[in-house]
């Protein structure tokens, strides 16, 4: 029996920038399950380490497609390409984030206006945005996800202005369910754990809280991509159909502590 029902479903796939990324390890896992992937990249950097990527693990995608989340006219045109290649859409992975490297070296109340723009711009509104592009696409119902963590809640030690962005976005995440429930659509957020990534080297007490998580979690360990994008799969399939607006946690049940 097929549980997950996502053979040949169409899965627009956000936030690739190397193997370390989030959205490449659900990407691969939705290959895995017969998927088709479209990928959307931001910059030609990523374009061409996601072409080697492919070629390495010998998948194919339905198409990549350039998309800058702070631009409303490339987001319009990704998704207008996106719906020439296939029409129907029932997946969206939003794996993007993005804050000014200063604003996360020193404390948070030296935000620059500029700063918390962009950072709210480029990891919140960018969900709503692609959300609303992808809505017409979604005919069949659908699911949409996007990448947040703990630092929406608490204060982390340099995290700061994305901690703002994420608190933006999983709230984002609950408005958005709601307009789109009537559509069949839903909208989660996984709270995924720390992964080191790219992103990840932008927070410059990245290792510390690695070590803490060890120590402190139920499990007593950090968790994988993989682990992140098997709940993604589970949220993007026919597992979830019950489930929208919710904050999910991968991250070894460390929230759930005091400290
Ligand atoms: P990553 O650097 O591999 O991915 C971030 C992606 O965002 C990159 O592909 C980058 O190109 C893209 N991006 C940034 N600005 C963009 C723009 N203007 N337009 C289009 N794309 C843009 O790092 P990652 O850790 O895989 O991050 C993916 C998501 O997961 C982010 O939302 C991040 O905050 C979240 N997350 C990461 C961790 C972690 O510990 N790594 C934990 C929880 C949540």
């Amino acid at each position: 029996m097929d549980l997950l029902q996502l053979k040949d479903k169409n899965v627009v796939v956000m936030g690739v920038a190397n193997e370390r990324s989030i959205a490449w390890g659900v990407a691969k896992q939705l290959f895995a399950v017969g998927a088709n992937v479209l990928f959307t990249y931001r910059k030609e950097r990523s374009l061409t380490k996601l072409e080697k990527m492919l070629e390495k693990y010998d998948y194919t995608a339905k198409a990549i497609i350039q998309c800058d989340v702070n631009d409303d006219a490339s987001i319009e045109e990704a998704f207008q390409r996106v719906k020439e290649e296939v029409g129907v859409v029932h997946g969206l992975v939003h794996s993007v984030a993005f804050a000014n490297p200063s604003d996360l070296r020193d404390d948070f109340i030296h935000t620059s206006r500029d700063g918390f723009a962009f950072a709210l711009d480029t990891s919140a509104y960018s969900l709503v945005a692609v959300s609303k592009a992808i809505r017409p696409l979604m005919t069949e119902g659908g699911s949409i996800i996007t990448m947040s963590y703990l630092g929406a809640e608490r204060v982390l030690d340099g995290y700061n202005i994305m901690g703002v962005a994420k608190a933006a976005l999983e709230s984002s995440v609950k408005y958005l369910a709601n307009d789109l429930g009537e559509d069949g659509i839903r909208v989660n957020a996984i709270s995924a754990g720390a992964i080191r990534t790219l992103s990840a080297k932008g927070v410059p007490s990245f290792n510390d809280i690695l070590s803490k998580i060890e120590e402190t979690a139920p499990l007593r360990r950090n968790v994988t991509q993989e682990e992140v994008a098997n709940m993604s799969i589970a949220m993007l399939s026919q597992l979830s159909t019950g489930v929208t607006g919710e904050i999910v946690y991968v991250d070894g049940g460390y929230n759930i502590m005091g400290v």
